[in-house]
């Protein structure tokens, strides 16, 4: 199986919820007690073993604060980053 995981940049989040609203897999929430050096709510990746790196977090951020990484099961232990470029 596919597995995922994605790391926030807080520099450009701004606390809109759009990542959390549309991953399918509730792999994001935004906590209420957490926030960006800006002053932003900023969400958390949780759930980590339901990610399947389907990047929907990353393309619907407005602010490219997300890169998803998938792990590809090939006996490698290097991610691949998915989400730029
Ligand atoms: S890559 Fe897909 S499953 Fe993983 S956190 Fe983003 S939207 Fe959810
Ligand atoms: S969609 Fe982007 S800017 Fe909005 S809360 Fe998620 S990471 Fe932050």
């Amino acid at each position: 199986m596919t597995r995922g995981e994605i790391s926030i940049d807080e520099r450009y989040c701004l606390g809109c919820g759009y990542c959390v609203h549309f991953c399918a897999r509730g792999c994001i929430v935004i906590p209420g007690d957490r926030f960006t050096t800006m002053g932003y709510l900023l969400p958390v990746f949780i759930n980590l073993e339901r990610c399947n790196a389907c990047a929907v977090c990353a393309w619907m951020c407005p602010h490219q604060a997300i890169e998803v990484y998938k792990y590809v099961e090939s006996g490698q232990n290097e991610p691949e980053d998915i989400s730029s470029g």
